[in-house]
């Protein structure tokens, strides 16, 4: 107990008027009261307020940025031009999580701005959203050679990077595109199709799955009605 607590002050209250009124001090049973207040609930879709403002959360940012382009925790830094942390505004509706950089990102550092960005770029407006409002970052910060999936060695030195940024930015929504993202976050091996079409949770923000966008350029005709009703699941979830 500090001396600031309302029972410490009581505690001095109470000798004073002990002291006055007998001249020693007395019991006072309603003093074993328990001071300790719940914690407030946590609203639905945020990470418990820590305290951090948001310039502090803009800074760790800035320093896992930094962190990322200094990184040698596995072997894709070998073979990198740029580390690609990812990018997008504090507070967004959505982050979005992809699987790693190809070339285009890994020759300018920053996310989906290939060909399978710039098709992620047309869901967006369909759900009233812009790139600009998101946050864009992937499972793994440097490109793996020849596109190849990242191995799980990788992409476990990586996660922390991840959990990190999403904590400070802390978006309303998590959209997992692809399977390496889904099975990344929500720690399962299940397949897309088990896990589209339904909110999962990370800590406590709401999670929807859905394919790479990669994956639906090279299959339009039986991906582009699950990815749209999964873009539809997405909206209905964002406040108006
Ligand atoms: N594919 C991804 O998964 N991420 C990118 O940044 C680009 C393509
Ligand atoms: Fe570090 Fe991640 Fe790049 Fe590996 S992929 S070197 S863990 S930043």
């Amino acid at each position: 107990m500090t001396p600031n607590t309302p029972k410490a002050l009581w505690k001095k209250l109470y000798l004073l008027e002990d002291w006055l009124a007998t001249g020693f001090s007395r019991e006072h049973p309603d003093l074993d009261i328990d001071e300790t207040i719940a914690a407030p609930a946590r609203p639905a879709g945020r990470i418990a307020p820590t305290g951090i403002q948001p310039a502090d959360r803009a800074g760790s940012l800035a320093a896992i940025a930094s962190e990322i382009t200094a990184c040698v925790k596995c072997g894709l830094s070998l073979n990198r031009t740029m580390t690609v942390p990812g990018e997008g505004p504090l507070d967004p509706p959505v982050l979005f999580i992809g699987e790693g950089p190809g070339a285009d990102e890994d020759a300018s550092g920053r996310p989906f701005v290939g060909a399978a960005g710039q098709y992620l770029d047309t869901w967006l407006p369909p759900i009233g959203l812009t790139r600009a409002q998101c946050f864009i970052a992937n499972c793994v910060k440097c490109r793996p050679p020849q596109n190849r999936e990242p191995h799980p060695d990788e992409i476990a030195a990586c996660l922390p990077y991840l959990e990190a940024q999403i904590a400070a930015v802390r978006p309303r929504m998590i959209c997992c595109l692809g399977r390496i993202a889904a099975h990344t976050l929500l720690g399962t091996t299940m397949s897309i199709s088990g896990l589209r079409g339904k909110v999962h949770r990370w800590k406590e923000i709401p999670v929807v799955v859905t394919y790479h966008p990669s994956a639906v350029l090279r299959d339009k005709t039986s991906l582009r009605k699950p990815v749209w009703d999964d873009l539809k699941l997405l909206k209905n979830l964002l406040p108006e």
